[in-house]
C-alpha cells in the first residue's frame, strides 16, 4: 500500500479521490442529449490524434494522481472510449500502477463484442453500459444513428461472458422514454444487473436542456412504487454518486444519479481529464487547466504534481447545487463528449 500521499482538499474541504479520463471526443452514436446529430454532423471537427494525450502521457499522469494524491479509482470514458484504437493497451499500462485498485469504463457497448475479452485480460474490472430503452424505435431515435437495441445487448452479454462487472445507465427524459422505465427495470432485475437512472442534465450547450424535460428521482420512485416497490439502501462509501435502492421483494437493486433534483456537489471528489489533457474540476466547467502543455514542455513530475495540487486547492465548483437554487445556468460549458461523463 502506498502511504506517502499528499492528500489535497479543495476550498470546500472535498478531497481528490477519483479520476475520470476522456480518451477521445469521437463517438459512433449521436445521442440527442449528448452529441445531437445536427450539431455533430459530417463537418464537425474532432480533435486530430496529435492533440490527444498519448497512452504514455495518460499513463504518466494517472501514475502521478495515484502515487501523489492517493487516487484509487480511474474511470475511462469519452466520447466513446472504444473508438480509440488499442484501448486494451492503455488498460494494461494502468493496471501496473501500484495502488490503483479499480479501473472501470463507461461505454455505449457497441464494440464490446470485439474488445471485452482483451479488456478483461488487460485488467479492466467493470463496465457501465449506456442503454436508454428496450424499444427499438425509441432507442434508434435517441441514439441518432438508428442502431438497434440488440447491438447493445450483445455488448452487455460479451462483458458478462468474460467476467466484467456490469451496470447499466439510462438517461430518462420526459416525453421521450419514461415509458421505458419499468420495462428496463424488469428486464435488468431478471438479468441480475444494476440499472441506474440518470437525470437529464444540462451538460454542454447543445442539447437544448429544459428543467421541464427532467424526470426526477422522485418521479421514478413513484412509478416504481405502483408496481415494483423499492426502498433506499445505505451508500457503499462516502461520495458514492448513485443513490442505491433495492427491490422490496429482496431481489435486485437500482440506482439514481440525481444531479438535478438532489445535487451531490458536497461530496464530489472527482477530477476529470479531457481528451487533450486539460484538468477539469467540474462536469459543468467552461475551462480546464492545460496539463498537456506541462507534459509536452518537459516539466518534471514534481512540477506537474504542484500544478495539480494548486488547481485542486483552488476548486470551489458546485454547479448543480447552484442550479438548484437557480443561481446559474451557464451558457459556456464544455461538451460532455469532450470532458467525459
Ligand atoms: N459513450 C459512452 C457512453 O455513452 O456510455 C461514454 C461517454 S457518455 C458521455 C457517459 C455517460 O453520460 C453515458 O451514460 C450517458 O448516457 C451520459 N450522458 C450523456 N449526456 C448526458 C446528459 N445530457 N444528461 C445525463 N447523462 C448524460
Ligand atoms: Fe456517444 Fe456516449 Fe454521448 Fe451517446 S452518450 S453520444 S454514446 S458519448
Ligand atoms: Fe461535482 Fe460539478 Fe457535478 Fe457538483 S456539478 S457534483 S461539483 S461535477
Amino acid at each position: 500500500m502506498v502511504t506517502n500521499h499528499k492528500h489535497v482538499f479543495d476550498k470546500k474541504d472535498r478531497p481528490l479521490r477519483d479520476l475520470r479520463i476522456s480518451v477521445t471526443d469521437r463517438c459512433n452514436l449521436r445521442c440527442t442529449y449528448c452529441m445531437p446529430a445536427e450539431i455533430f454532423g459530417r463537418d464537425h471537427l474532432f480533435l486530430p490524434k496529435s492533440e490527444l494525450l498519448s497512452f504514455e502521457e495518460l499513463e504518466r499522469l494517472a501514475h502521478l494522481f495515484v502515487k501523489t494524491f492517493g487516487v484509487e479509482k480511474i474511470r475511462i470514458t469519452g466520447g466513446e472510449p472504444l473508438m480509440r484504437k488499442d484501448m486494451p493497451d492503455l488498460i494494461k499500462k494502468l493496471s501496473y500502477i501500484p495502488g490503483l485498485y479499480d479501473i472501470a469504463m463507461t461505454t455505449n457497448g457497441l464494440l464490446l463484442p470485439v474488445y471485452a475479452e482483451k479488456l478483461k485480460k488487460a485488467g479492466l474490472k467493470r463496465v457501465t453500459i449506456s442503454l436508454d430503452s428496450l424499444n427499438d424505435e425509441r432507442f434508434k431515435a435517441i441514439n441518432g444513428r438508428g442502431v438497434s437495441v440488440s447491438k447493445v445487448l450483445a455488448g452487455i452479454e460479451a462483458a458478462k461472458q468474460v467476467g466484467l462487472g456490469v451496470k447499466i445507465n439510462m438517461v430518462v427524459q420526459k416525453g421521450v422514454n419514461e415509458t421505458d422505465i419499468l420495462p428496463m427495470a424488469r428486464y435488468f432485475k431478471e438479468k441480475g444487473e444494476i440499472l441506474r437512472f440518470i437525470e437529464f442534465m444540462d451538460v454542454g450547450n447543445t442539447n437544448e436542456w429544459k428543467k421541464q424535460s427532467v424526470i426526477t428521482k422522485a418521479d421514478i420512485i413513484k412509478i416504481f412504487n405502483q408496481e415494483l416497490p423499492i426502498e433506499e439502501l445505505e451508500p457503499n462509501y462516502k461520495g458514492e454518486v448513485a443513490q442505491r435502492f433495492r427491490y422490496r421483494d429482496g431481489v435486485g437493486e437500482v440506482g439514481f444519479i440525481s444531479s438535478v433534483s438532489d445535487a451531490f456537489c458536497g461530496t464530489c471528489n472527482r477530477a476529470r481529464l479531457s481528451a487533450k489533457g486539460e484538468l477539469f474540476t467540474c462536469l459543468f466547467a467552461s475551462t480546464g487547466f492545460d496539463l498537456r502543455a506541462l507534459l509536452r514542455s518537459g516539466q518534471s513530475d514534481q512540477e506537474i504534481e504542484e500544478a495539480i495540487h494548486t488547481v485542486w486547492q483552488n476548486r470551489d465548483d458546485q454547479y448543480s447545487l447552484d442550479r438548484t437554487h437557480s443561481k446559474t445556468i451557464s451558457k459556456n460549458k464544455v461538451e460532455m463528449s469532450y470532458i467525459g461523463g
